[in-house]
């Protein structure tokens, strides 16, 4: 036994220097931006979870006209990007591209990324609110960490402009894997949301034009 125990150290010591150090999800976020040039938040991990889940959804004029729909999990924002945008009609499916994770505070930011910057445009805070979620299998409640490793997302939204349930799906074809926005069926299915507020920003009710020429700040 005496002759295993310095074994045993080493054994410990190498496991130790072979597993993977907690990746922190926001260096990728990090490294693609210049926090001295753009407004953007740097931003950080949150430790601990809100108590309502929060979403958020920019109207983002880069080099293409994009959305971004962002959902907390784990203590930052889980990104897609979805050319055309979310829908409330349930006679839709739209692409739905992940992006890299994004700091909680993104959620407040609105503003003008200038030019040369990394997604140089301006950005709308176009819904946000809370969501719950919905998934259940064999009728329990499946955590967000858990379908988003099984690509099956759906959420409750409880937005400005958006509301109900919503589903991101990862779909395979061959050579590709992508993901699908979907409205599911409900009360909020199919009802347009009102022409007033739909192109103006949930936060400060500014168009994209307004934004863009307030290169400033986000506020
Ligand atoms: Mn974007």
């Amino acid at each position: 036994m005496k002759s295993l125990f310095p074994l045993l150290l080493i054994l410990i010591f190498n496991v130790g220097t072979v597993m993977p150090k907690t990746k922190n999800p926001l260096t990728s976020y990090q490294k693609k931006r210049n926090f001295s040039q753009t407004p953007e938040p740097a931003g950080k991990v949150k430790k601990k979870q809100s108590k309502k889940l929060i979403f958020v959804i920019h109207k983002h004029a880069a080099r293409n006209m994009h959305y971004d729909v962002r959902l907390e999990i784990n203590g930052v924002l889980t990104s897609w990007a979805i050319p055309k945008g979310p829908s409330t009609s349930t006679r839709v499916r739209h692409l739905a591209i992940p992006t890299e994770d994004h700091p909680m505070n993104y959620a407040k930011f609105e503003g003008v990324i200038p030019k040369g910057q990394y997604g140089a445009g301006p950005v709308m805070i176009w819904d946000t609110g809370t969501y719950t979620n919905i998934k259940k299998s064999d009728n329990k409640k499946v955590s967000m960490k858990e379908c988003l490793k099984r690509g099956t997302i759906e959420v409750e939204l409880h937005g400005k402009k958006l509301n109900g349930a919503y589903a991101l799906i990862r779909t395979k074809a061959p050579g590709k894997t992508y993901w699908l926005l979907l409205k599911m069926r409900d009360a909020y299915a199919n009802k347009a949301i009102p022409a007033t507020i739909k192109e103006r920003s949930a936060k400060s009710g500014r168009t994209m034009k307004e934004i863009a020429k307030d290169d400033v700040s986000g506020d």
